[in-house]
Order: structure tokens, then C-alpha cells, then sequence
């Protein structure tokens, strides 16, 4: 998506998922100011998103084929199974933006680095999004929450035994 001229993309969704997205405040706040689009229609779709017609309906009937198992995606993503868009249809602008991280230093139940032998490193500590937390190697590890999580237990991990390793030393 960055890679694209003005570094944007359209979100296109329907119904069943506006009714889910309806239990977040985030969502609220997006309604509120104005950045989701609602249509009845491919047509209107284009008309509010400026997406040329032919070409929004060529890649909703693509991903109609994807979740058929009759195409493959360019991504790597599955759509197997999944139900088709079907109208109303719902549009919201995205740019990418780094998130959260997954994966990281490996630390131990002290904040504290380990190398690769699982021995601690001297006086280095990491947490938060530098520290590889308990949502796995990948996205599909992703757990809601586990970014600040980390960031916080890990931060006060870290303070406590570096505080004591000052006080072993003094
Ligand atoms: C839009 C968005 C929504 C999110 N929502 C959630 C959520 O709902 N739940 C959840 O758990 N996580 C969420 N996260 C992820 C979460 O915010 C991060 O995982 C978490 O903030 C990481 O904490 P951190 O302390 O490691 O890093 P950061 O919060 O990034 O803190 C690093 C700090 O270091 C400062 N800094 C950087 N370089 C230097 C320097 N050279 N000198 C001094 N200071 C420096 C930065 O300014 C920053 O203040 C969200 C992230 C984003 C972007």
C-alpha cells in the first residue's frame, strides 16, 4: 500500500462486518468523523471512493472467486470459505503505519536480554515492542492488548532488576 503513489488504499466491507465493528469506540469515533462510506451500490461505491467502476467491480469479483477456491490470492492470503461481500457496502480510506511489533529480543522473566546460548547479557534490558512477547513469530499470534502489556509488566520488570543490580554493586 505505501508503495502506491499516494500511499492510501479502500477498505471495502458490508453489513456483517459494520454490525461487528459497531462494538468499538474506535469505529464510533470513525462514523463521527465521517471517514466511512456508505453505499447501496457498487456504482455508488465508486462514485464515493473515486474508484473507477469496472475496476471495483473486477476485484470484488476476484476475491468472489478467491473465497470459491478458484483463485489464488497475490498476497497469500485465504479467503476460502469466507461469505461474499453482499450490499449495503462500507468503505473507509488506510494507510499503513507500524502498529505493533511481534518477535524481538529474547528476554527472561527479569526483563533481561538473553544471547543465543540463553545466557544474560550484562546490564541489558527490553521490553515493550523490542522484546519478543507471547504473541508469536508472526500475525497470526496477534492478541489484542499484548503491546501495551508488555510494554508496562516488562518496563516495571526491568526497573526492579536493574535497581537491584545497582544496589548489588554499590
Ligand atoms: C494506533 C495504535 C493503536 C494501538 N492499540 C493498542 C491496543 O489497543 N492495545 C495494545 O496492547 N497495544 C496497542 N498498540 C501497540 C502499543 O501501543 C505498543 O505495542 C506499545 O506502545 C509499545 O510500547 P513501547 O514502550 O515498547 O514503545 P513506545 O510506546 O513506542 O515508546 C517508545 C518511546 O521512546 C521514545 N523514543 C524513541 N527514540 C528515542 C530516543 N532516541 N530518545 C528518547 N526517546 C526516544 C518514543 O518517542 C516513544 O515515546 C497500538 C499501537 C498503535 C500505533
Amino acid at each position: 500500500m505505501v508503495s502506491q503513489p499516494d500511499k492510501i488504499a479502500w477498505n471495502i466491507f458490508d453489513q456483517r462486518l459494520h454490525n461487528l465493528m459497531m462494538e468499538f469506540e474506535d469505529y464510533h469515533n470513525a462514523i463521527e468523523a465521517n471517514a466511512i462510506v456508505n453505499a447501496d451500490t457498487i456504482k455508488e461505491l465508486s462514485m464515493l471512493t473515486n474508484i473507477d467502476e469496472s475496476s471495483l467491480r473486477e476485484i470484488i469479483k476476484e476475491v468472489e472467486e478467491m473465497v470459491e477456491g478458484k483463485r489464488q490470492d497475490d498476497f497469500g492470503r485465504d479467503f476460502t470459505g469466507k461469505p461474499k461481500l453482499s450490499a449495503p457496502y462500507y468503505a473507509v480510506k488506510v494507510t499503513g503505519a507500524l502498529f505493533h511489533t511481534q518477535g524481538g529480543l529474547v528476554v527472561n522473566e527479569n526483563a533481561r536480554v538473553m544471547d543465543k546460548k540463553g545466557n544474560t547479557l550484562p546490564n541489558l534490558f527490553a521490553g515493550g515492542g523490542s522484546a519478543r512477547g507471547i504473541s508469536g513469530p508472526a500475525d497470526w499470534g496477534y492478541m489484542a492488548g499484548n503491546g501495551l502489556l508488555t510494554a508496562t509488566t516488562f518496563g516495571r520488570l526491568a526497573g526492579s532488576a536493574a535497581a537491584k543490580l545497582i544496589v548489588e554493586f554499590s
